[in-house]
């Protein structure tokens, strides 16, 4: 509403107060007096002589103009409602002595702030007025505004097609100051929900975790990985930003992220780092980011989680490892294991083989038949069957693990037509190798 019309209403308030002192009746005053925009009320005071208070009567009929038109807009429409707050917030409206609820209340008022509202209700028994906003401003992505544009961020839309998104479900807008309100406040507003996430899960791995160090801190398993905002294909490393993750094996939760700039808009146009919030940060290759981020969350693991951090699950060709040893992060006489996970082996698995294709040193049929992609699908394949029975098997873990490797070496030699070591579980019917070695002539 316009402040024009908000200063129209006061005077009007004040106005009929002072009416309804002139005409003090006895019991019904402490009633009335709670009314100040009831239609009824106002039908009431109109009734006094109009030409003592001819101003007066002017402000009242434009009162139960605006009523009828606010009553109208505050019907159309949909809104974003936290239902769980909004339902409990109308629950508790209670109005003392007279025994009215939410039932009895109506809306006279919408203030709309973006994607929410605060509708005041006013009580058609008592009259008493209750203010209540759709969404709480305490819930974990802050008000809805501040959600839509998160949202917004993480899919890659901007303003324009948030706006247009809303208006097709006939949501009101937000304006698009409030936008870049938002907008620009998001960064801090997210790394400190993060940081608190982040908290979270390394109490929930501390309480998962089943081994200790002499000193009782936990020992636990992380994976850790990487990536650019490039994508390389195992070349051309150039990418000026990249980000990585450190995440609990048994919470799967995030303990560490960081990112890592080379570039910054700003800095290039020649203005100085201490007048803007400069997020370059990295001078090294490219390539060294995922190792730099990694390297940084295990060396602050114990002072920021009290977690060591003991296994590391990842990808098997990154200098990530052989970074770590170097840093030791927990002291030269603490080793952290490194364990491959399936995704990252079947990756190097597949890549290694495709560069054969690349050897001419093989007649040119072999590799063609090698590197087609049926048959690549079924080196992958042997693998993951392989790990999906090992792991189950009732052994204990150092043998599942030699089997699995048995498992894996064999596995060429049975795509290729050599079965003498194929296991029972993994080959049943053993294709004739004549057959396949006809393939490679
Ligand atoms: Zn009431
Ligand atoms: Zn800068
Ligand atoms: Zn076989």
């Amino acid at each position: 509403m316009p402040k024009v019309k908000k200063n129209v209403g006061a005077q009007k308030k004040s106005r009929r107060m002072m009416l309804r002192k002139a005409r003090k009746t006895e019991s019904e005053e402490e009633i009335v007096s709670d009314r100040d925009t009831d239609p009824k009320d106002v039908t009431d005071v109109s009734s006094v002589d109009e030409d003592q208070y001819s101003d007066a009567s002017l402000l009242i009929e434009s009162d139960t103009e605006t009523d009828h038109i606010q009553k109208e807009k505050v019907l159309t429409g949909r809104r974003v409602v936290d239902i769980q707050y909004f339902l409990s917030a109308l629950k508790s409206l209670q109005h003392m002595g007279f025994g009215c609820s939410f039932l009895k209340a109506e809306v006279i008022s919408e203030k709309i702030e973006g994607f929410e509202s605060v509708l005041t209700f006013k009580c058609n028994m008592c009259g008493k007025v209750d203010v209540i906003r759709t969404g709480d401003t305490n819930s974990s992505f802050g008000s809805a505004n501040r959600a839509s544009v998160v949202g917004g961020l993480s899919i890659g839309i901007g303003y324009p097609q948030l706006a247009q998104l809303f208006a097709a479900m006939d949501i009101p807008q937000m304006s698009n100051g409030t936008y870049l309100k938002h907008h620009n406040g998001i960064s801090k507003w997210v790394t400190n929900l993060n940081q608190h996430l982040m908290s979270v899960a390394s109490k929930e791995e501390t309480e998962l975790a089943d081994e200790k160090n002499e000193d009782g801190i936990p020992i636990i398993a992380v994976i850790a990985d990487g990536a650019w905002g490039k994508r390389s294909y195992r070349r051309n490393y150039s990418a000026l930003s990249g980000v990585a993750s450190i995440i609990g094996a048994k919470s799967k939760k995030n303990l560490y992220m960081g990112v890592k700039n080379k570039y910054c808009y700003l800095c290039t146009r020649g203005r100085d780092v201490s007048d803007h919030t400069c997020f370059r940060n990295w001078n090294k290759t490219s390539t060294s980011m995922e190792a730099g981020i990694i390297c940084e969350g295990f060396s602050d693991s114990i002072s920021r989680h009290n977690l060591i951090y003991g296994q590391l699950i990842g990808d098997g060709d990154s200098s990530v490892y052989r970074h770590l040893t170097e840093l030791a992060p927990y002291g030269p006489t603490f080793y952290i294991r490194k364990i491959e996970c399936r995704n990252h082996l079947l990756r190097n698995y597949i890549n290694k083989l495709s560069d054969l294709s690349k050897n001419s040193s093989f007649p040119k049929s072999r590799r063609d038949y090698v590197c087609n992609l049926s048959t690549l699908g079924r080196f992958r394949n042997a693998v993951v069957k392989a790990v999906q029975y090992r792991k189950h098997e009732n052994l204990p873990i150092d043998t599942k693990i030699e089997n699995l490797r048995r498992d894996v070496l064999n596995s060429p030699f049975h795509i290729l037509g050599r079965h003498e070591r194929c296991q029972e579980y993994f080959c049943s019917g053993k294709e004739d190798d004549e057959v396949r070695n006809d393939k490679f002539k």
